[in-house]
């Protein structure tokens, strides 16, 4: 055999319909299924066979799929998963997968639809958060590589052409954020070789936004100890609590002091579909760049990330190189410029804009925006159902759809508590929450990303971590 098709295409149809239908099921049936299940030790064991020289065949392939993949997923498609800002993906975006996997495009380059399709989804991207139509940019893995991208966009922005060849000379680069920054933009800082040191962490208010004189305060101390400030990252919906700092100052400042602007929205960039919440981005659309994700409150399948920057240019300037092998040309295949692979580090990429493209295609932006506002909205109901329960007390405000709150009987060890509760609801299968440290202590958060997710799963969970914790308390009495 010295091809992978099959010579009766039939039997592989059959399984691919197959496949289609307990997809769908599966899909149909969640609210009915545990949302996450602890991998067995047999299961685990199960995939750490050795390298299989002769294949069992695509349905025993499937089989083994089906017994021992399925079962064991994290969880995050189901309506009961509130532990991490994750997106529950959406069924056009699942087909689109199908399709782009039978397509099999290469999107580093070259002149075909794939390409195009991008380019559409960069431009509504831009659109939407009101950048200029000269604004680049490219279909990532995530925004943990997109604020990189940015990143080095800046840099390169700053320091001229001769840090590609030379790398970072004189001054020590600095950038700002917010405490709450995502840990991805310092670690952007220590991949790039400026050192996580080299992001000022700045204080927030009461709100979790961004102080704005301290932030200036410390450019101008910055640059009288002889560093050199050259970006300043605005969050746009924090990890941690949903904090939006005041974007439009922001570009202020940026602008008063040179420095590139750079905003991470990963998940806070839905909310421009919002109509009644669009006016919290106010000041995106003068950012340089920003970087956000498709497979957060976009519902669109893993992984879909996006680096959007506002001049193409300044993209090509960063990443653009010559190899012979890969000279554009005016006509055939090879023409197409500029290529991705000349707009940030990949060239072999996949066809992930039709993910994308398809989902907003098939559902329009506008109820993209209502899935926003609706997780909004649960988290302010379950923000009022704490505030009528003696146990749980809210520990951060509701910006958005992250809700921080922890369990406070008075008893001993609440933070061990409030860790082993978030563990208790999601071995029992009953509901998928995390914990995060806010002012020192241990609390559970639960962000409400799925679109599948109601009320009554709100409701239940309230319920649910109280019987929990009774549980508890009384198994250690
Ligand atoms: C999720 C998130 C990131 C990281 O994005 P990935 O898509 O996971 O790489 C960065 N910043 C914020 C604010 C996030 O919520």
């Amino acid at each position: 055999m010295t091809t992978l098709d099959p010579d009766d295409w039939s039997g592989l149809r059959a399984l691919g319909h197959r496949m289609m239908d307990d997809m769908i099921d599966r899909l149909a049936g969640l609210s009915a299924s545990p949302v996450w299940r602890p991998m067995p030790p047999s299961i685990r064991s199960g995939f750490t066979a050795a390298l299989p020289v002769a294949g069992t065949g695509p349905e025993a392939a499937y089989a083994r799929f089906t017994e021992t993949i399925a079962p064991y997923a994290s969880g995050n498609t189901h309506p009961r998963f509130m532990g991490w800002v994750q997106g529950g993906g959406n069924p056009v975006g699942m087909l689109a997968e199908l399709l782009a996997a039978g397509l099999n495009e290469n999107c580093g380059g070259r002149d075909h639809v794939g390409l195009a399709v991008e380019r559409q989804v960069i431009a509504w991207s831009a659109a939407m958060l009101g950048l200029p139509e000269t604004t680049g940019g490219l279909m990532v893995t995530g925004s943990s590589i997109a604020n990189f991208i940015a990143l080095l966009c800046a840099r390169r922005r700053f320091c001229g052409p001769a840090v590609r060849r030379d790398g970072v000379e004189g001054a020590p680069l600095v950038g700002y954020a917010q405490e709450g920054v995502h840990r991805c933009v310092p670690g952007a800082f220590d991949m790039a070789g400026l050192g996580s040191a080299a992001l000022r962490r700045i204080g927030t208010d009461d709100s979790g936004r961004i102080d704005l004189a301290a932030l200036e305060a410390r450019i101008i101390a910055d640059r009288a100890a002889g560093c050199a400030p050259f970006l300043l990252v605005g969050t746009a919906g924090s990890v941690d609590i949903g904090a939006i700092d005041d974007l439009a100052a922001l570009a202020a400042v940026a602008a008063r002091h040179g420095l590139w602007f750079h905003v991470d929205a990963a998940f806070g960039a839905l909310l421009a579909l919002s109509p009644s919440r669009a006016a919290l981005l106010d000041g995106i659309g003068q950012a340089d760049s920003v970087a956000f994700d498709f497979h957060k409150w976009a519902q669109v399948q893993y992984d879909s990330g996006c680096i959007l920057v506002r001049e193409q240019q300044w993209m090509l300037d960063s990443f653009a190189q010559s190899a012979s092998y890969l000279t554009n040309t005016a006509r055939g295949l090879a023409g197409g410029a500029p290529w991705p692979c000349d707009l940030g580090p990949d060239l072999s990429r996949g066809f992930r804009a039709l993910k994308v493209w398809m989902t907003l295609e098939a559902y329009g932006t506008a109820r993209l925006g209502a899935i926003v506002d609706h997780g909004c909205d649960l988290a302010q109901r379950l923000a009022a159902t704490l505030a009528a329960s003696p146990m749980l007390v809210l520990a951060a405000p509701v910006a958005l759809n992250i809700v921080c709150f922890r369990y406070d009987d008075g008893g001993p060890d609440l933070d061990g508590l409030n860790s082993d509760l978030a563990a208790d609801l999601q071995e029992a299968g009953q509901f998928v929450v995390s914990t995060t440290l806010i002012g020192g202590k241990r609390v559970l958060r639960a962000a409400i990303v799925n679109h599948r997710t109601t009320e009554a799963d709100v409701d239940a969970l309230v319920a649910a971590i109280c019987e929990a914790a009774q549980n508890r308390r009384h198994r250690s009495a």
